[in-house]
C-alpha cells in the first residue's frame, strides 16, 4: 500500500514552529535558521494523523500532504 508523502518547502517557512510542537517525530526546526526539517517524509500510519494535523496548523502553508494514489499508481 502506497503511503502519503510529506513535503516541506523552507522558502515558505517562517519558524513558527507549529509543526515541531505538533508531531515531533516527524518535524523539527533547524537550529541555526528555526526553519523547518523533515525528519520523516513518509511518516508510519501512527504519525500521519498528527502529521496531517501538523500541515493545517502551519500558518504559511509550507507542509504538503501528497496523498496517497487509492488505486496505487
Ligand atoms: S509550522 Fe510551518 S512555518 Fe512553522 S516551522 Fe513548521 S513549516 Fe515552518
Amino acid at each position: 500500500m502506497n503511503a502519503p508523502r510529506l513535503s516541506v518547502d523552507r522558502q515558505r517557512c517562517i519558524g513558527a514552529g507549529m509543526c515541531a510542537m505538533t508531531a515531533p517525530d516527524v518535524f523539527d526546526q533547524d537550529p541555526d535558521d528555526g526553519l523547518v526539517l523533515l525528519l520523516d517524509a513518509e511518516p508510519p500510519a501512527a504519525r500521519r494523523a498528527s502529521a496531517r494535523t501538523a500541515a493545517g496548523v502551519c500558518p504559511s502553508g509550507a507542509i504538503t500532504l501528497h496523498e496517497a494514489d487509492p488505486l496505487g499508481h
